[in-house]
């Protein structure tokens, strides 16, 4: 088994997934803390367009994704790390909603594999076969209620939620602890206080007094207050 983390994305549209060459990600790829691959879903299609799509059973408008490249793609993606149980990620509105406690559950997986559909999304038979498949798991994941054109982009947010919570990929990992979202020791989820640098007054605005006393017992006390505001202001208006 591998210590690393690796992630294989499937999609028609390799390029989309540049991003992932950025920032956080890009160094945390290179200097070897994770792996990634992407694979084009046409490069196993037989006929000479390289179709990945056929119009739906009972009719109806749009394509949908033909369950045969998609079985050989993950079948093949599935021999890069034969020794783990490969999570497959399906990209789809209609799934479980991506949420921090996903993302947290997500890294102590150590194969994913994101099938980024697109037009009307993928025959679910292909989530259906390697939900009893051996060695795989099936999560049907969706960023929010709204509609994009692929699950490139869903896999861009899902991977970035992940993989800064790996060890090592954020230099500092205690600011990781009092984030948005996180769990705290009584199961509640809270947004963060509100942050504040240099200058100390800007446009007329002032930094507040407290963050400036050095007490910090005090500053704990407030940014604690304000967390709860600013989570129950969102409450109130989701
Ligand atoms: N006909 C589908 C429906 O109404 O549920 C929408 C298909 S959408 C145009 C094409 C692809 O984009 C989906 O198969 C999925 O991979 C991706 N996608 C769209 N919205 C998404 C979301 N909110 N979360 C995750 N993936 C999404």
């Amino acid at each position: 088994m591998s210590n690393v983390n690796r992630f294989d994305v499937i999609t028609i549209f390799p390029e989309y997934l540049a991003p992932l060459n950025l920032s956080l990600i890009g160094k945390a790829h290179s200097s070897g803390l994770i792996e990634i691959g992407i694979h084009d879903l046409r490069a196993q299609t037989t006929d000479v367009h390289g179709s990945v799509d056929d119009t739906p059973y009972g009719g109806g408008a749009g394509m949908v994704m033909s369950p045969e490249p998609w079985g050989k793609a993950i079948d093949a993606v599935a021999e890069l790390a034969p020794d783990e149980i490969h999570e497959l990620i399906v990209l789809t509105p209609a799934g479980e909603k991506l949420t921090q406690d996903l993302a947290q559950t997500l890294t102590k997986s150590k194969h994913l594999i994101f099938a980024c559909g697109r037009y009307e999304g993928i025959d679910v038979r292909v989530s259906d076969y390697y939900a009893t498949a051996k060695n795989f798991k099936v999560r049907e994941v969706s960023i929010g209620d709204y509609v994009l054109g692929g699950g490139e982009v869903a896999t861009l947010v899902i991977m970035e939620a992940i993989i800064r919570l790996l060890p090592g990929v954020i230099g500092n990992s205690a600011s990781l602890d009092e984030e948005s979202h996180t769990l705290t020791k009584d199961g509640d989820t809270l947004v963060e206080y509100p942050n504040y640098t240099k200058p100390k007054e800007w446009r007329g605005l002032e930094v507040p007094e407290i963050l400036l006393s050095g007490n910090h017992g005090e500053i704990a006390k407030w940014r604690l207050e304000q967390a709860l505001i600013r989570t129950n202001l969102r409450k109130e208006s989701p």
